[in-house]
């Protein structure tokens, strides 16, 4: 049984997984870099190690130093929990040498799925829907004919590819060889890998994505789906479940396939399977990914279940605790992902420290995030600061919901994207759920719209801040004790009172 976990990540994944291991009494060790000292994982693990270095590759990236933290820390096993190291099968593997349990799939599932070629070839195998397209590695003399014979508009995509990263959109007969050269070069130098393959290019379609569960005994079952299809050049944004595009028949279909595909792969532990919908409900296998996705917390708030909890108790040899049946979907849940970044300014990452936080409260709010007031946001990793997930009994009340919490929401001293959702959850065809993959690009004039200088949301930012810098310039230290019993109420701090921002 495991006794003790070693969290091989930083930011909010690692806070959430310690949370569920503090509720099963699972002792947990924090790594961090040099940078990321102050931290919140820091504080929350009951043991804490520093590996050296800033950038991921010295730290979170450095296999070498993790596996001697673990050894001497002394912990039973590893939650890699997403980016970094999840999906890298040298690591899975040198956590089964040194006898560390791995929290995730078996290497091999890791290897299959990780590489977009080898996964089409064994969906294929298997009998799984796959977007039309090559299976093999491209060289240039073959392009034009493979184009031709699948029809442009086509794709072309890393096989390592991640992150929206290394893939080309053609439309044109004349642009095809360029657009591989571009698409390899950016293989080449984000994944030091460069082969592509071509897919067929499906327009407007949606991403529906299904969440599943696989035990070491040979029992899989899916946790439903997610739709993702607001994307910023093909990185998620917000996420939503359940979808409001898929029929209840389709989501039925689909689920079915994404078990069948991760038995394929004999899947253990908690995946991803992703799919293209187009407009006629037909869907395509993307890729899977191998470990708990970014949106999972939407999952979770639709079911009823931990998801980190049903990973570790997978990766102590236990038997499911479910069967398919017994999963039901209950209500609404969407998820907002919260960047530091100047959505005015081409979305550059913004760093700096946090000068003041007000979280959103209430019934149905969940805040997975580990920024702090004081706290120094770095320049080496990604700008996601946090997730924003809101759960209601329908979409209409969740949506609701979503737009009160994100006014509420205030974060300063770094720039956000927290008015850009804002803006975005009020178009009209995101509140019907009338949206695809091209959403973002369609719309993006009327979010970025700025808001008028003179408008009230602008005033009430600068009137919070007053109230705060009030309440710190009459901290008990900062008034001189001769005035101290005879200071005037501020009428910035009863502003604050009122607004709930400041209790004293
Ligand atoms: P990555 O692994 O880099 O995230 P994916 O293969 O998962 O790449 O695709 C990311 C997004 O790119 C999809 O959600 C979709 O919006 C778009 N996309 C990928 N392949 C296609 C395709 N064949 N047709 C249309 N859009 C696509």
């Amino acid at each position: 049984m495991i006794k003790k976990i070693l969290i091989a990540n930083r930011g909010e994944i690692a806070v959430r997984i310690i949370r569920s291991c503090n509720e099963m009494g699972i002792k947990t060790v924090a790594v961090y870099s040099e940078v990321d000292r102050t931290s919140q994982h820091v504080f929350y693990a009951d043991e804490a190690c520093c590996i050296g270095g800033d950038s991921a590759s010295e730290s979170y990236l450095n296999i070498d130093k993790i596996i001697a933290v673990a050894k001497q820390c002394s912990v039973d096993a590893i939650h890699p929990g997403y980016g970094f190291l999840s999906e890298n099968a040298e690591f899975a593997r040198r956590c089964e040498q040194e006898g560390i349990v791995f929290v995730g799939p078996n290497t091999e599932s890791i290897e299959t799925m990780g590489d977009k070629i080898s996964s089409r070839k064994t969906m294929i195998a298997a009998g799984i829907p796959v977007v039309p397209g090559t299976s093999e590695k491209l060289a240039p003399e073959d392009l034009l004919r493979v184009c031709d014979n699948i029809g442009l508009p086509i794709i072309i995509k890393a096989t390592a590819g991640g992150g929206g990263k290394g893939m080309r959109l053609v439309r044109e007969r004349a642009d095809v060889l360029e657009a591989y050269q571009t698409a390899r070069s950016e293989a080449r130098s984000s994944f030091g890998n460069d082969t592509v393959y071509i897919e067929k290019y499906i327009e407007a379609p949606h991403h529906v994505e299904f969440q599943i569960l696989g035990d070491k005994h040979g029992n899989v079952v899916h946790l439903f789906d997610r739709e993702c299809s607001v994307q910023r050049r093909h990185q998620k944004i917000i996420e939503e479940s359940p979808s409001p595009y898929i029929t209840p028949e389709v989501r039925q279909k689909m689920g079915e396939v994404a078990v069948r595909a991760a038995k394929a792969v004999n899947y253990v532990g908690a995946g991803t399977v992703e799919f293209l919908v187009d407009k006629d409900y037909n869907f395509y296998f993307l890729e899977m990914n191998t470990r708990l996705q970014v949106e999972h917390p939407i999952t979770e708030e639709v079911l009823g279940i931990d998801i980190v909890k049903e990973q570790i108790h997978i990766a102590n040899g236990k038997k499911l605790r479910f069967e398919q049946k017994d999963i039901v979907q209950h209500g609404h849940a969407i998820e907002c992902r919260i960047c530091a970044e100047d959505t005015d300014n081409g979305f550059i990452p913004s760093v700096g420290v946090v000068r003041y936080v007000h979280v959103p409260q209430g019934i149905g709010v969940r805040i997975d995030s580990y920024i702090y007031e004081g706290y120094e946001i770095p320049v080496f990793y990604d700008p996601m600061i946090g997730k924003l997930i809101v759960w209601a009994t329908n979409r209409e009340y969740a949506l609701e919901r979503m737009q009160r919490v994100l006014k509420e929401y205030k974060i300063s001293g770094i720039k956000t994207n927290i008015g850009y959702l804002c803006r975005l959850i009020g178009i009209p065809d995101f509140v019907k759920g009338n949206y695809t993959t091209h959403f973002l690009e369609k719309n993006a004039a009327r979010i970025a719209k700025k808001i008028p200088e003179n408008e009230t949301a602008n005033n009430e930012d600068i009137a919070i801040m007053a109230a705060y810098i009030d309440y710190l310039m009459n901290m008990e230290e900062n008034v001189p004790k001769t005035l101290q019993d005879n200071r005037p109420i501020s009428r910035w701090r009863e502003f604050g009172k009122r607004k709930g921002i400041l209790r004293i």
